[in-house]
Parts: structure tokens; C-alpha cells; sequence
């Protein structure tokens, strides 16, 4: 088992070109900073209404979260319905729950429009109880969902093995709307279609600090009119205020080696779907990919909140070994790769898509915890420059709404312990 995004070597199959750092001075109409699925979507939308506009990435686009990411792209969030209920009330939730929605369908539209491959997989969600305790959990989930005219189908224990029989798993909640893609690919065929439209993309430039409406970066800067900074793990250097309000929880993944139709039938017996959540709060989740593979992912109480990057292979073998419990005949199943990533989140789990209270020509995109919340976002940030008339989120997306745990008790608490209470809080209204 090796050290190693398998996006990045997926990649290696499609034909991309890097694009070069920024070097001297430039100026353009709207400056989006940062290339995962935030910013490429804020650019996506400016390119498509003609604004001139530049892209800044550190990495290469998608270098960060989004290109680590496992490419489930389910409705469901972080927090359920009924969290969501609990916390803001039906017709809120509603609304809420309804983001993530619209980010997929801005996603698959998307790879329809501009033809991008990149291993889409229509395949419905799973959402499974691990004990017998827990039917509750998705009972309550299913009446959320009825009540607020979501679809979906629930399966007791004993439907629940015709369609996926791993032991110990005592109901499941079935979801449409879900499909798998390869996140690393889209991000750079996104970027591609970016430099089509004339977009300027510089990779391999980071931001160093904004003063005024101009960007600093390493070999040079880029003045706009507008900003949007869709950027993750910010700096203090960046803006010392505006990097207290997110964090990250970490998650591993490891991909298998292409599996036969029996093994794969083993899993989903009448057709593939995606197992996206269980009922922990630290929950394991898998896929098959289009070449056969099963993409497996969780993480580890111990290293959910973690400051830095653990790379140590026990926790992604802990997730392996759980997956081989409720599959025991795939036993034999080799994964070659594994990685890790730190996904940047809020204390409320709903991400941040603000101006600057000191300057509205600048924009944030933080703390998408999520493929879709990120691309709803990127585009929301980039609509609110486009159309005057774009519908308001500025209720749950605020960057100065108050949270469970203010900032000052933050600073005493230390970020981990205040994000883990804030998300213990947000997930029990
Ligand atoms: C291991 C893992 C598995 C995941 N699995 C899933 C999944 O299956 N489904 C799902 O929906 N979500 C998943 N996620 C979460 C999802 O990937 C993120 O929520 C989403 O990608 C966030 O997108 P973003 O554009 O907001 O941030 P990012 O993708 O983090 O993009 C921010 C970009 O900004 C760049 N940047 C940072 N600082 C600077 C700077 N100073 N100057 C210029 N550029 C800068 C970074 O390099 C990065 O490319 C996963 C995340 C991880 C880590």
C-alpha cells in the first residue's frame, strides 16, 4: 500500500497542460483566487456572462480538496434533514438542504455541456444504519425527507440485503440524484474549458496577501475590480480574522484494485450504488469507479480534528478492515493506494459566501464542506457580480453570523477543541 492520490495517476491518462506561474504586473475585471471546485465554478459563471477575469491557483486546479476528494456527489450534507430541521426550522432547512442539491445539478450540467470525461457514475446513495439502535436515526431521516417532499426509498433489514448485503447493516435510506465522478479530472478539463473562453489561469501562484484590490504573489500581482477568494487553509499572513472562521476535518481514502462483476455484484446485487454515509459521526463510505474499483473512505476519531496532515497508513487500514467486516468474502481485495486530505469546514458546517465587511468589492467562498456546497457557492459568489437580481443567501452564508462557540472562547479553547464542540452542537440541535 503506497502514499499516493490515484486521481493524480488517473490523470496521467488525460491529456492536460500545466499552466504557468504569474510573472509582473496584470489587471482584469475579476480575480478569482484559488482553483477547486469553488473557484472554478465563480470563474465558470464570470466566463459565461464575458467578464475578464483572471485565475489564481497555488497548486494545479484541483490540487487541494477537490482533487483528493472520493467524487460522491450526494445531497445529503454533513448534518441531516432533521439536524438541519432541528437547528433552523422546516421552511429554512428546506432551503438549505436544497443548496447542495442544485450544486450537483450544476455539476452534471456542466460535464453534459462541455462533454468533459471524467468517469461520471449515475448511482444512487446509500444511507445505512450500523445498529440496531440506529433504524431510529433514519426513520426520523425519512419522516425529515417526507415532510419536506424529498424523495427516497427505505429499506428495512431484510429489503436492505437484496440490494446490498453486507453484515450488519439493519436499514438503509436510498437516494437519487447521486452520482460518482472523477474530481482531479473534471477540476483540470474545468480548467480547460476556462482557457477556451479566454480566461487567464496562472497555476503554481499563491497569494501571499491582498492590499487594496491588488493580489501579491510571489513573481508578481494582479489588480481587479472584483475578488472572489475561494481559498482553503488560509494563512494568517492572508487575513488573520477571516482565517479563525473555518478549520478542517481530516478523511483518508484508498482505491482497490479493479474488482470482477461477481465481486462487484457481491456488493450491489441488482445495480451499483454508492454507500455515502453510515450512522457515526466519523462515518466510512465506498464506491465503484467506472474502471471497476472500489473507493473507499473515512477516518478516525483520533485524527478527525488533527492540526496537520497524518499520513500514517492505521487509519485508512481501519476503514479497510471495517469495510471487510460487513463484506467478509472480499477479504482477499488488495487496495495499492491511499492518501489523506483536510477538508475545510465552518463551525456550522454551512459554508461562508460573503463580502468582506471592510471592502464589498471582495468576496469570500470558504469552509465548503462538499463538492456541491462548493460549487453552489463559486457560482453564487460569481452570480452576485453578474446579477444584480441573484437570489440571497446572505442569511445562512454570512461571514459574521454568530456561532455556538464565539471566537474569543475559541482563542482560549484552541481550533480543534472549538470546532469539534461547535460540530458536536450543530449535529445535536
Ligand atoms: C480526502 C477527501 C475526500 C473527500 N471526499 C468528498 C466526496 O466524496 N464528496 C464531496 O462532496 N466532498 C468530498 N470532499 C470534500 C471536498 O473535496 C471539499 O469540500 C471541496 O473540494 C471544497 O472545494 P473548494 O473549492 O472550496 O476548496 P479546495 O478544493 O480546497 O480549493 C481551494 C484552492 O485554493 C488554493 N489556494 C489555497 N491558498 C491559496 C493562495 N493563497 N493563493 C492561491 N491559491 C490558493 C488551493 O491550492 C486549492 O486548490 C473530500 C475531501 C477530502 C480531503
Amino acid at each position: 500500500m503506497i502514499y499516493e492520490n490515484w486521481l493524480h495517476i488517473d490523470l496521467l491518462n488525460t491529456q492536460t497542460d500545466f499552466c504557468p506561474p504569474l510573472r509582473g504586473k496584470i489587471s482584469c475585471d475579476v480575480l478569482v483566487i484559488g482553483g477547486g471546485f469553488a473557484g472554478l465554478h465563480a470563474a465558470l459563471r464570470l466566463a459565461e456572462s464575458g467578464k475578464d477575469v483572471v485565475l489564481l491557483e497555488r497548486s494545479i486546479c484541483g490540487g487541494s480538496s477537490s482533487g483528493k476528494s472520493g467524487g460522491f456527489l450526494t445531497p445529503a450534507t454533513e448534518s441531516d434533514l432533521s439536524q438541519l430541521i432541528g437547528l433552523f426550522g422546516i421552511e429554512e432547512a428546506k432551503k438549505i438542504y436544497s443548496i447542495p442539491i442544485q450544486g450537483i445539478n450544476l455539476i452534471v450540467d456542466t460535464i453534459k455541456k462541455y462533454n468533459l470525461n471524467c468517469d461520471l457514475q449515475k448511482q444512487d446513495a446509500l444511507y445505512v444504519a450500523i445498529s440496531k439502535r440506529d433504524i431510529e436515526i433514519l426513520k426520523e431521516e425519512a419522516d425529515a425527507l417526507k415532510k419536506l417532499g424529498f424523495s427516497y426509498t427505505f429499506y428495512d433489514t431484510k429489503k436492505l440485503k437484496s440490494v446490498h448485503p453486507g453484515k450488519g447493516y439493519h436499514a438503509g435510506l436510498r437516494s437519487g440524484n447521486s452520482y460518482g465522478i472523477n474530481s482531479l479530472v473534471y477540476s483540470q478539463k474545468l480548467k480547460n474549458v476556462l482557457l477556451k473562453k479566454g480566461i487567464r489561469v496562472y497555476e503554481g501562484t499563491e497569494v501571499h496577501k491582498i492590499e487594496k484590490n491588488t493580489a501579491k504573489t510571489h513573481l508578481g500581482s494582479c489588480k481587479a475590480n472584483n475578488i472572489i477568494v475561494c481559498i482553503d487553509k488560509m494563512t494568517n499572513e492572508f487575513d488573520a480574522d477571516t482565517s479563525k472562521k473555518y478549520y478542517h476535518i481530516q478523511s483518508f481514502l484508498a482505491v482497490s484494485e479493479p474488482l470482477s462483476k461477481s465481486e462487484i455484484k457481491s456488493i450491489f446485487p441488482e445495480e451499483k450504488m454508492m454507500m455515502g454515509w453510515d450512522t457515526r459521526h466519523v462515518y466510512i463510505h465506498y464506491r465503484i469507479m467506472g474502471d471497476d474499483r472500489l473507493v473507499v473512505g473515512g477516518g478516525s476519531a483520533l485524527t478527525y480534528y488533527y492540526p496537520r496532515h497524518y499520513n500514517s497508513p492505521w487509519v485508512i487500514n481501519k476503514v479497510i478492515k471495517d469495510f471487510k467486516r460487513h463484506f467478509p468474502f472480499l477479504e482477499h481485495v488488495k487496495f495499492p493506494y491511499y492518501w489523506n486530505g483536510l477538508i475545510d469546514v465552518t463551525k456550522d458546517l454551512i459554508p461562508i459566501a460573503d463580502y468582506d465587511p471592510k471592502n464589498k468589492s471582495i468576496q469570500y467562498v470558504l469552509g465548503c464542506a462538499g463538492l456541491p456546497f462548493a460549487a453552489f457557492c463559486g457560482d453564487y459568489a460569481a452570480r452576485r457580480i453578474t446579477d444584480k437580481n441573484a437570489e440571497d443567501y446572505s442569511k445562512y452564508f454570512s461571514i459574521n453570523r454568530k456561532f455556538f462557540i464565539s471566537e474569543n472562547l475559541q482563542q482560549f479553547l484552541g481550533k480543534p477543541l472549538a470546532f469539534f464542540l461547535s460540530h458536536l452542537r450543530a449535529l445535536n440541535p
